[in-house]
Formats: structure tokens, sequence, C-alpha cells
């Protein structure tokens, strides 16, 4: 016993030093990654119920690796966030989706661009003069941008979110509070905080097949909308998750039913042919 015992060791401290050893290797190919470029942001189409036009994109980061081939955020993105590589991953993701924003306003695609803000990104100091001043400096309009966060930096109680959020908001840039209903919500972050948007998260959507999924959505939908709030559901994948929606009165939607996240040139052809 003591023999297996001691094997068994000796099994869990090699699986140990293989876990570690695959962290420290991704770390540093991910900062690899940025010198290589071989980050590319993609676009999901966020598309008014009402009207079915696409009135935004929201930019989703993919790591292209020459060999690896795909890599999907949810493999880098938690350790970007916490090895602070991605305050350097976040800057990029900001420049090039400003630049992406210009690019398609100067070929009439006049649409808002959404950026996913991490909280560690979001919380560095100067986050919202920095980003403030590069808009102003590439004259772009505040109000066709938003900022994805999560219910996460709320939680922080001091002033400095509020700060924070309150300066970006007057000066014109939207809030957009992501994942709503899965974490630290409290209904009290809605009154408090100056918020543009709720994003319903995929998991209440994909309930929706049930009552009490239904009339979930439809409050959070009619408090978000008392609260001056506009309403996103994300992850729509079929017909008539997307005809509840619209029962409701949903202001807008996201989701594989009208399309996945596609590169910049694909979204461009997508939405000559759509809109
Ligand atoms: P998220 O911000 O909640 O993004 C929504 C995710 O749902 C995206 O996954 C999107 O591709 C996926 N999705 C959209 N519609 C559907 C659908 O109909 N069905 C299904 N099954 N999925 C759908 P993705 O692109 O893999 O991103 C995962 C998460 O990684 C994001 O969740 C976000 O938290 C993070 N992330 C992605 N890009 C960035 C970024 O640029 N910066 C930061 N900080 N985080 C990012
Ligand atoms: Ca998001
Ligand atoms: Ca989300
Ligand atoms: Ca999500």
């Amino acid at each position: 016993a003591k023999k297996h015992g001691r094997n068994r060791y000796h099994f869990f401290t090699a699986e140990l030093n293989e876990a570690v050893l695959r962290i420290i290797n991704l770390d540093k190919q991910m900062r690899q990654a940025l010198k290589e470029k071989n980050y590319k942001l993609y676009y999901q189409p966020k598309v008014c119920i009402k009207t079915s036009k696409i009135i935004g994109a929201e930019a989703l980061i993919r790591w292209i690796d020459p060999i690896k081939g795909f890599i999907p955020p949810n493999e880098f993105i938690p350790l970007a966030e916490e090895n602070d590589f991605i305050i350097e991953l976040g800057e990029w993701i900001i420049n090039d989706a400003l630049n992406q924003y210009i690019n398609w306003q100067k070929i009439g695609i006049d649409i808002s661009i959404s950026i996913n803000i991490s909280a560690k990104q979001f919380l560095q100091n100067n986050f919202e003069d920095i980003l403030i001043k590069k808009i102003k400096d590439k004259s772009i309009n505040p109000n066709k941008i938003i900022l994805e966060i999560t219910e996460y930096i709320l939680i922080d109680q001091t002033d400095k979110v509020y700060l924070s959020l309150k300066k970006l908001h007057d000066f014109g840039i939207n809030i957009s509070l992501d994942d709503f209903g899965t974490g630290y919500s409290s209904l009290s972050y809605l009154k408090k905080y100056p918020i543009n948007y709720l994003k319903i998260d995929k998991s209440f959507v994909d309930d929706m097949n049930s009552k009490n999924g239904k009339i979930f959505v439809e409050t959070i939908v009619k408090m978000g909308q008392m609260l001056d709030l506009k309403i996103v559901a994300e992850g729509v994948e079929t017909i008539e998750q997307l005809q509840y929606l619209k029962s409701i009165s949903c202001d807008l939607y996201q989701g594989y039913h009208f399309c996945k996240p596609l590169s910049a040139k694909d979204f461009e052809e997508f939405y000559k042919a759509k809109n």
C-alpha cells in the first residue's frame, strides 16, 4: 500500500508539473502572439429586433496560431487577466476596434462598436482618461462606442468605479452590463451606476423554453426599460427565441440565429448584403 501511495504521489507531481509548465508556456506564447500579430478581432452583429437592421458590432478576440490554429478566448483571457497581460492586450483590442470603427465609417458602415473590457483593465489607473483622450484624438463620436463590463467591477463599493463610469458616461461613451444575472447582480447597481445597456446572459435565453424562464426574461426586459436601459439578448439561436423576445419588446439581440462573429472583411460583406 505504501508503495502504491508513493507511486500515486509521483504521478500527481508529474501531472502538476505538466499543468504548471503548460501555463508557463501559454503565458509566453500569449505574449509572443501579440508581437507576431496573431490576434484578430471578430465582429458579431447587434441587431434591432423591431427593424432587423444591424446597428452595431461586438468585437470578440481570436488568437490564430500558425500551428495550433484557432484558440478561443475562454482558453486565454482568464490567464491574461490573472497575469496582467490583459492590460497590454486590452490596449491593443481598444486601438484595433477603434480603428476598425473609423474604417467602417469611411465606407458608410455606420454602426456602433462594443468592446469587452475586463475588470483588471477597467480598474487600472486613468483607464477612463486614456480612453477619452484616444477617442478625442481620433475624432470619434463617443456615442458610437459601447464598453461591455461585467457586474464583477461593480462590487467594488468605493467611489472609484462610480467616478470612472460617470466620466465615461458624461463624455458620451455607452456602458453595457454584460452577462447580466449570472454573477454578483444586485438591482441596486442599476440605479446607482450610469448604465445604458443590459445584456441578458445566454443561459437565460436558453431557459426561455420554460414558463419560469420566460417570466424571468420578460421581467428583466420590463424592469430594465423602466430604468431607461436598452436590453440586449445574447446567444439567440432559434426563431422561437427571437419571436418571444420580439413579443416582449426586447430591444436588441445577438446570436447564431442571425450571425456568428465574423472577420472584419466577412462582416463588411454580410452587412452590405443585409442592410
Ligand atoms: P461574452 O462577452 O459574453 O461574449 C459572448 C460569447 O458568446 C462569444 O464567445 C460569442 O462568440 C458567443 N456567442 C454569440 N452568439 C452565440 C450563440 O448564438 N450561441 C453560442 N453558443 N455562443 C454565442 P467568444 O467569442 O468565444 O468569447 C467568450 C468570452 O471571452 C466573452 O464572453 C468575453 O467574456 C471574453 N472575450 C472575448 N473577446 C474579448 C475581448 O476582446 N476582451 C475581453 N476582455 N474579453 C473578451
Ligand atoms: Ca460581451
Ligand atoms: Ca455576455
Ligand atoms: Ca457570456
